[in-house]
């Protein structure tokens, strides 16, 4: 599959409606190869007005508004249906656009169709509340959804995050407007033509297309939208979070990250060693999650540290296509050269390359956006290295001394999105596991995920949560009734 390379232009879908837009299409184009996959079209301001219009009048109508609750979970298990029976083509689809390994890809669009069955779960089997009473009246709390929701989504995993925030958006009883990267433009593009072939009501579940400055600030600044769902840059979401807060529009903020992955001398350090590895170089470390500040205690440092570097170098770079690479391509040259500058800027500033540091020197590699896996020593926990995401392929190793210490440097961070322990010892575990802030930690495991939990980050990873039962909270606005007696 190589993509559409024909000049047409791939529309958008606002309600049942295939539209080509008024913005200036935009080229994707597949990071392994430098081909191109062809051209989208831009949702102008004016087009993402009708977009969000459309979604106000759909999900105002009795169809989508009065739905019951197993009727609208019977939906979204349809969807779910199609995702599954077309997982192979989202995620060759997805792999084109952003360079992941086509295995993964597949994990992933499982992943998405689960989203949709955990929360059409919760949609039918959700309950209302009755608070205790303080008087001769009934008290009941009711949980509505916001109206219209937008989300706008990024290009690392977007099989994923934008089902998890699709599934839960409309289990609430929502109607949605997607904005995804314009780097992974065409994954929601096809799950929304998929949702409108399981019954979804059009209107429920629009996609524009664009770039964010244009596409994606109009969205944000619509007054028609109400919850603003945003998964992306640190930087970005301040910006929106901004924007909502001059019309008290409601924000749920997944950002960036900066994870602590921490081994104790007396850690199963074999399977350290694996979790260190696919901690931060699975996705070709393009996660938010990604453990890529590695603190390790000191006497076990060296004999660790050169073990890591050695694997390191055994990982195998190759096309997402081959089922014998375990690192692909960054999602696009552009993320690629940031990467390499960041590398750049850390050897300015003393870093020691222990792994990696460069593009791969394999010629049938040299028109991707490959970068080598790079492991990073000779760093304080404040450098610059140290303290910015990357988002790529690169491992930060410091040592540690104490307890005490490596709590205090594992959460010098602006950010606090995840962690992970290891360690045989329980208690210091469970002490550590306490001390971090982070929204998720994981002990003897790392990058265990579970639709079935909660997930966010502390400080400036984000606020709000998604997955996991409150999760369908994030979409819903609690309304208390009263009745006397
Ligand atoms: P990004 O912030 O550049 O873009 C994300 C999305 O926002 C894209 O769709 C983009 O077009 C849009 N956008 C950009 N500027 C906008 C604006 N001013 N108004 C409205 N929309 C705008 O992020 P990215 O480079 O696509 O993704 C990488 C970032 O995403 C990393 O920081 C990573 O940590 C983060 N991320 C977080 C999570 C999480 O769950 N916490 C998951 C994945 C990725």
């Amino acid at each position: 599959m190589h993509g559409d390379h024909t000049q047409a232009v791939r529309p958008f879908l606002i309600g049942s409606t295939w539209t080509t837009g008024q913005g200036q299409p935009f080229e994707s184009i597949n990071p392994a190869t430098g081909g191109r996959n062809g051209l989208i079209g831009a949702a102008s301001k004016a087009d993402v007005d009708f977009a969000v219009r459309t979604a106000k009048a759909a999900q105002a109508r009795p169809e989508w508004r009065q739905m019951l609750p197993h009727q609208r979970a019977a939906i979204l298990h349809r969807i779910a249906d199609l995702i599954e029976v077309n997982a192979e083509e989202l995620a060759d689809r997805q792999m084109r656009e952003n360079g992941k390994l086509r295995r993964e890809c597949v994990t992933q669009a499982a992943g998405g169709a689960a989203a949709y069955r955990y929360f059409a779960a919760i949609c039918e089997t959700m309950p209302s509340e009755i608070a205790p009473s303080r008087g001769d009246h009934l008290s009941m709390v009711l949980y509505e959804p916001y109206g219209v929701v937008a989300a706008i989504t990024p290009w690392n995993s977007p099989l994923t995050l934008e089902s998890q925030k699709v599934a839960a958006a409309l289990a609430a009883g929502n109607a949605v407007v997607l904005k995804p990267s314009e780097f992974t433009p065409t994954i929601a593009l096809r799950i929304a033509e998929l949702a409108l072939e399981a019954g979804l009501p059009p209107g429920i579940f629009n996609v524009v297309t664009g770039l964010g400055a244009e596409t994606g600030t109009a969205l944000v600044a619509h007054p028609d939208v109400r919850l603003i769902s945003f998964t992306g840059g640190t930087a970005t979401g301040k910006a929106i979070a901004r924007e909502a807060a001059g019309r008290m529009a409601a924000v749920a903020l997944e950002l960036g990250g900066k994870s602590p992955h921490i081994v104790f001398a007396d850690a199963d350090l074999d399977k350290a060693l694996e979790g260190v590895l696919h901690g931060v170089f699975s996705s070709t470390g393009q996660s938010c999650i990604a453990g890529t500040r590695l603190f390790v205690e000191r006497s076990v440092y060296e004999g660790f540290v050169q073990k890591l570097a050695t694997a390191t170098n055994a990982l195998r770079v190759g096309p997402p296509d081959d089922a014998q690479s375990q690192i692909a391509p960054l999602s696009s040259f552009i993320h690629r050269d940031k990467v390499e500058t960041m590398v750049d800027m850390a050897r300015e500033d003393g870093a020691t390359v222990l792994a990696g540091g460069s593009r791969p020197g394999d010629a049938r590699l040299a028109n991707g956006a490959y970068f080598l896996p790079t492991i990073l020593g000779n760093v304080s926990n404040s450098a610059r290295i140290c303290q910015q995401e990357v988002f790529g392929p690169v491992l930060c190793v410091l040592p540690f001394d104490n307890e005490a210490d490596l709590v205090a440097q594992a959460n010098d961070t602006l950010f606090g999105l995840a962690a992970g322990v290891w360690t045989q010892d329980f208690p210091k575990a469970w002490r550590v596991a306490r001390a971090i802030e982070a929204g998720t930690v994981w002990i003897n495991t790392y990058k265990t995920l579970s639709v079935s939990v909660p997930f966010g980050g502390f400080k400036e990873s984000g606020s709000g949560r998604e997955k996991g039962f409150f999760g369908i909270r994030t979409y819903q606005e609690p309304k208390t009734v009263m009745v006397g007696l």
